[in-house]
């Protein structure tokens, strides 16, 4: 059994999902679990209906966008199966029921994930139905009757144990004789309630369902032609890697590199499950193989991570950090569940590189303004690169740098989204 994932790009419009039915009928009926995310930008639309509902304004516009966008995908696509029309329907006035017998005092992140899931259930029927339609035996299924997580909505935790015992049970009959179609990114918690595994999650969904499971592989499809040692929008040089470790792969996505979701490559190393990134506009090359692949690249490897937020805590009595400062910021971050992306101190000051949230710098502030004062700056990228050369960062030298870190492998720089630009560098192969 194999397990694909198709992201938001690569079910974007009718002719993407065509080109799913034609990658899937390329398998021969080789048992294969399709795990698909929200049509192109459906989630972030989804959000902007949230947005409008916590801001006291007209929602209804945003969802009839939504509504019309899916059906006119089925227009395109020649589905004029009354049932796939229906399901679309109702998956929009369930929302809209939602939001109106809520309040904007209601919890959010309950409601965020009962509105943000629709998404991946609007595009699972559509590209179920269509396979159907192209002669293959596919089957929905709702990922909330078999990935369970606990009630910690927005970044839901697996419960392993449970939904390996209902995914076995529910979904290896089906997959002996069919394709099965669910959703990435969502389950459901002991209450039925969905819950997300947090935004980009599809990449995690696959490598949950693979491991459960224990299939052959899995294969993610995405609009590049692999993972490669730079975004080819910033490098159009980048060079592919044919074969990647899981630790090195796992490294990359820890320092911001989006082509896999950051916790989808842990349960495959451990179960050793290979996983491959493959392009979908050309299904037969190679792409990424990421395995127990025992050699190490020293390709310099070029990643930015987007929206840093760099804050730094200063001592108010000109005292030195001591442990008992860095302690008092290590707790505050662990209880705010924020992440580290890269830290430093000084003599009287402490600096975190961590993701932008408003919300969670107000909190972290409230938290230890009594013991520091906090200055902080937005609107930042973290530029990562692994097995730096001399060469190889020549084109920040001139940039203004609000941090900077190096270590025998990697270099990483705090800078303005303007000096990013990596386009300008050779790769150094
Ligand atoms: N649709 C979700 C998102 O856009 C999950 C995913 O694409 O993996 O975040
Ligand atoms: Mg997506």
């Amino acid at each position: 059994m194999q397990v694909f994932k198709f992201g938001g790009a690569s079910v974007k419009n009718a002719s993407a999902i065509t080109n799913v039915a034609t990658i899937i009928k390329a398998q021969k009926g080789k048992k294969t679990l399709v795990i698909v995310s929200a049509m192109d930008k459906t989630t972030n639309a989804l959000e902007h209906v949230l947005h409008s509902f916590f801001s006291r304004n007209d929602y209804h516009p945003h969802l009839l966008k939504i509504q019309n966008f899916h059906h006119q995908v089925l227009t395109d696509l020649n589905l004029d199966d009354g049932i796939v029309q229906q399901n679309i329907d109702t998956i929009c006035r369930d929302i809209d029921n939602l939001l109106s017998n809520h309040s904007q005092q209601a919890d959010k992140a309950y409601l965020y994930d009962q509105v943000i899931s629709c998404g991946e259930l609007l595009a699972t029927h559509i590209v179920a139905t269509y396979l159907k339609k192209s002669g293959i035996a596919a089957v929905w299924h709702d990922a909330r009757h078999s990935l369970k997580t606990n009630s910690q909505y927005k970044s839901a935790l697996v419960n392993w144990p449970l939904t390996r015992q209902v995914s076995e049970e529910k979904l290896l009959p089906v997959l002996e004789n069919n394709v099965v179609v669910t959703q990435g990114f969502i389950g459901s918690d002991e209450a039925e309630h969905t819950t997300t595994l947090g935004r980009e999650g599809s990449d995690f969904s696959a490598a949950i369902y693979a491991t459960v499971l224990a299939a052959e592989n899995v294969t993610i499809w995405k609009d590049v032609p692999g993972v490669l040692n730079a975004d080819p929008k910033l490098m159009p040089d980048a060079i592919l890697f044919e074969h990647l470790s899981y630790k090195e792969a796992a490294e990359m996505t820890y320092y911001g590199a989006k082509v896999i979701h950051p916790k989808t490559i842990k349960p495959l190393a451990n179960a050793h499950i290979p996983l491959f990134v493959k392009p979908f506009m050309q299904p037969e090359a190679p792409g990424t193989k990421i395995f127990d692949f025992a050699i190490e690249h020293f390709t310099p490897t070029f990643i930015v991570k987007e929206q840093q937020q760099l804050i730094s805590f200063h001592l108010k009595d000109f005292s030195f950090v001591q442990e008992k400062n860095l302690s008092m910021v290590f707790q505050a971050l662990n209880d705010l569940q924020i992440s580290l992306n890269v830290m430093q101190n000084a003599a009287t000051s402490i600096s975190i590189c961590v993701d932008s949230d408003a919300q969670k710098l107000e909190q972290l502030t409230a938290m230890l303004k009594g013991s520091f004062d906090i200055r902080y700056n937005n609107d930042l990228h973290l530029v990562t690169v692994k097995n730096y050369t001399e060469d190889s960062i020549t084109t920040w030298q001139n940039a203004d740098i609000l941090l900077e870190q190096r270590t025998r492998n990697n270099y990483q720089i705090v800078i303005k989204p303007a000096f990013s630009q990596v386009a300008s560098l050779e790769a150094d192969s």
